[in-house]
């Protein structure tokens, strides 16, 4: 039971908001990737979920999968600190 706490179950979309991360979806079989809009989906999907239910808008591949990205990270000149 070492470091249990540091592994969460899992997050949940609204752990996202599309104005602070960025998704992108990448496809296993062709390579094709593309931003995730997750204004489309409900807040309260669990991450793991979207592996199901994304599919590939080239080749219809659903071994899709996931990078989220901070975009303050990558805009430090941005707005930061609402909320
Ligand atoms: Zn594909």
């Amino acid at each position: 039971m070492i470091c249990g706490a540091l592994m969460p179950a899992f997050n949940t979309l609204a752990d996202f908001p599309p104005d602070k991360f960025s998704i992108t979806a990448y496809c296993d079989a062709c390579g094709h990737s593309g931003h995730l809009d997750t204004a489309k989906l409900p807040p309260e999907l669990p991450m793991p979920a979207l592996d199901g239910l994304v599919v590939c808008s080239v080749c219809g591949h659903r071994q899709v999968h996931f990078t989220i990205s901070y975009k303050a990270a990558m805009d430090a000149s941005g707005m930061i600190g609402r909320g």
